[in-house]
């Protein structure tokens, strides 16, 4: 069988890793990268994909998550302290909102015109659009979050670059993303609830660490095995204070 080779590294020793309702995983050999080869998000459109309805939801538990993203940003506190933060993919606002709370000049991006005009609703400062289109300036940010975000995207290696380029020197990146490597997804296989048609890319530990250490980054902390099957990863942009100043 003919399969595509990676859409990173370029290999084309892949393997089927998995296969449920349609959805076919392969995975990189020489780089253990785990996509989805069918996706069915490309046919329709971001707007379609998630209508206003999908954020009623976000809405409702927006006290919950507004206390989840707290203590987050209470333990991301070791890392950096209070500066500009971006957080891409922000949805209706909740860690963007709770940034702002702790001292964080706080600001996000979000291609839903739905939750955008939520969150601008709240007064937050959020852009409409994808992060490669906003072109945000050069070392800007101290802080740049991605929660549950490059899972979804077609490019991650080139989110990932664009985040290096917009954070300042020992700025940190901080992403949650499913980890297909935890006992739990393995022992589920393809019933994995994590495995559906939105999600692109299936990270495990090594293979995101290694995408970020490419990207220029150095791995500050990752939480992968706990209870919960999604990781958390801190990683900070290794560039010298006056390459982009
Ligand atoms: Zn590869």
């Amino acid at each position: 069988m003919n399969l595509p080779s990676c859409p990173d590294c370029g290999a084309s020793r892949t393997q089927v890793y998995t296969i449920k309702q349609g959805l076919r995983l392969l995975q990189c050999g020489p780089c253990r990268l785990i996509w989805l080869d069918n996706p069915a998000i490309e046919s329709e459109s971001f707007q379609d994909a998630y209508p206003s309805a999908y954020f009623e939801g976000y809405e409702r538990r927006w006290q919950r998550k507004f206390a989840t993203d707290l203590k987050r940003l209470k333990w991301l506190a070791r890392f950096h302290k209070p500066g500009s933060s971006l957080d891409i993919g922000c949805s209706v606002g909740h860690f963007v909102a709770a940034a702002r709370s702790l001292g964080w000049n706080a600001c996000g991006v979000e291609p839903s015109q739905a939750a955008t005009a939520l969150a601008r609703q709240k007064g937050l400062n959020v852009a409409c659009g994808f992060l490669e289109e906003i072109g945000f300036p050069e070392s800007g940010f101290d802080m740049v979050s991605l929660w549950h975000v490059l899972e979804h995207v077609p490019y991650p290696r080139h989110i990932l670059e664009e985040v290096f380029r917009i954070l300042a020197p020992d700025g940190i990146i901080v992403l949650a993303t499913p980890n297909i490597a935890h006992p739990f997804a393995r022992l589920m296989g393809s019933r994995w609830r994590h495995i559906h048609s939105h999600h692109l890319y299936y990270f495990t530990p090594d293979s995101l660490k290694s995408m970020l250490r490419s990207a220029g980054f150095r791995i500050e902390a990752c939480q992968a095995f706990g209870w919960h099957t999604p990781m958390l990863v801190v990683a900070r942009a290794m560039k010298a204070a006056n390459d982009n100043r």
